[in-house]
């Protein structure tokens, strides 16, 4: 039988509430040894709320007056009897009342563990117990929508119903090496790999949307880079809203990078705003302009801003050359001011397919073309997607990369007239892959490290 686990679940520091969550087979024990009804009440509930005192069967004093429930299995987080005591939100509090829950019969969970529970008791799939780690970290509201769109188990419907057609297509093989004296008719053959096509390329549409799945989970890196003063902490401030990077008017004051994490359609863009590019004059600005090229390389976008009050200056076009090989966008900044800037120009520096966008930091014009723009060429052209699906993590994409590697084999083996048996053998593969993603076929392995990135109480 299970042992009982037992978890503060709320976070650390000092709340309103604090949640101490229990589950296992003594969880009703343990609240019948702790819990004073302020009711005369012989009995709990299923999925009630009592109230009452939380009492040291030891010393008989109150340690906190309490909410507590009981959901009895299975209807319940982890499919097991789960108790929830809502204490006051104290870290003393807290731990108090799990120094008691422990005493009673129950030990410390593991990270994770309630959620594993959940999987092992098949409350909820693979996917479902990543996406809610997922949920917790999602950074902007459409990473959000994303992981509880995965809760929910879309992602998991989608999985199923590709594992249903391998299934089908393994079934037909198998038929065939049971009648295999009696000749198969040859369009039997390559109605099989027409078969298997179609499933490998639902999979590689599935692959293809990772990519987009992983910025709006994790998000992307864009520096802005520009010679001083042509406005970029104003052009940083003017994204993330607020007053931080001190802005002057003399040049290079941007010394340190200023990072913020601003929302822009829902991808979360990590914005980087440096020290003005320049030639150096001593050694620390030296050191300054050489640090903006390494962060550059790392950057996801280069967001180049120029400054259309002034005409185009060499280290303006040093900067475009030095980009040329990233994502980049020319913001044309101080539009409000007169257009002194050369377009034409600059067009014979870029080509056609590197916008140009005006803007005014100080006054907020363009700034919403400069958002479109950059969730474009993060994206790469945002409402092409082949598949309603999207997958962002990186153990489905090798997953799925797996299954079908494995049916191509297949496919190759029936067109090449191989006997059955081979590409059996290669099918079966291929469902034991896809089942991995929802935790049909998974190692003790795998789940402990899925689980070790959850916390303690989750
Ligand atoms: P940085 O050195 O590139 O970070 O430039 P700053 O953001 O510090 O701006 C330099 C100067 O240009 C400041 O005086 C800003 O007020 C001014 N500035 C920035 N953006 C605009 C703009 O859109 N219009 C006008 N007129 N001035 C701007």
């Amino acid at each position: 039988m299970e042992d009982t686990i037992a978890a503060i679940a709320t976070p650390p520091g000092v709340g309103g509430i604090g949640i101490i969550r229990v589950s296992g087979p003594k969880s009703k024990d343990i609240a019948r040894l702790l819990f004073r009804s302020s009711k005369r009440d012989d009995g709990f509930k299923s999925h009630h709320l009592y109230h009452g005192d939380i009492v040291s069967p030891e010393t008989g004093l109150v340690i906190d007056e309490v909410l507590i429930s009981l959901m009895m299995k299975p209807h319940s987080y982890t499919g097991e009897d789960v108790l929830e005591i809502n204490c006051h939100g104290g870290s003393v509090i807290l731990q108090s009342v799990l120094s008691e829950v422990i005493i009673a019969g129950a030990r410390l969970a593991e990270p994770g563990e309630f959620t594993r529970r959940a999987f092992l008791n098949n409350r909820i799939d693979l996917t479902q117990a990543e996406s809610i780690v997922e949920m917790i970290m999602a950074k902007t509201d459409r990473g959000l929508e994303l992981a509880v769109s995965h809760l929910k188990g879309n992602l998991a419907e989608k999985i199923e119903t590709i594992r249903a057609s391998i299934i089908d297509i393994l079934a037909i093989i198998e038929t065939s090496i049971d009648f295999s004296d009696e000749d198969i008719a040859i369009s039997n053959y390559s109605d099989i790999s027409r078969k298997i096509e179609t499933v490998i390329d639902e999979l590689h549409k599935l692959v293809s949307t990772y990519r987009e799945g992983k910025i709006y989970r994790d998000g992307i890196n864009a520096v802005i880079a520009g010679r001083p003063n042509v406005g970029k902490s104003s052009l940083l401030n003017r994204l993330s809203g607020e007053k931080r990077a001190i802005i002057t008017a003399l040049p290079g004051t941007t010394r340190d990078f200023i990072e913020e994490i601003v929302n822009i359609r829902g991808v979360p863009v990590k914005l980087t705003d440096t020290a003005g590019i320049r030639e150096p004059e001593n050694i620390i600005e030296k050191e300054g302009v050489r640090l903006v090229w390494e962060k550059l390389a790392q950057a996801d976008v280069a967001i180049i801003v120029l400054d259309g009050n002034t005409l185009l200056t060499k280290e303006d076009t040093d900067i475009i050359e030095r980009c040329r090989a990233m994502k980049r966008l020319l913001v044309i900044n101080k539009a409000d001011l007169s257009h002194m800037l050369d377009e034409r120009e600059l067009t014979t520096l870029i080509p056609d397919t590197i916008p140009l966008i005006w803007i005014s930091a100080k006054y907020g014009d363009g700034i919403p073309e400069l958002k479109d723009a950059i969730y474009s060429i993060v994206l790469d052209n945002p409402h092409n997607r082949q598949s309603a699906y999207i997958i962002s993590n990186v153990r489905h994409k090798t997953a799925i990369e797996k299954t079908a590697a494995s049916l191509l084999k297949a496919r190759d083996a029936v067109e090449s007239g191989l006997s059955p048996e081979f590409y059996a053998f290669d099918v079966r593969e291929a469902l034991d892959s896809l089942g991995e993603i929802g935790g049909k076929t998974v190692t003790e392995e795998i789940l402990d490290r899925i689980f070790s990135t959850f916390c303690i109480g989750k």
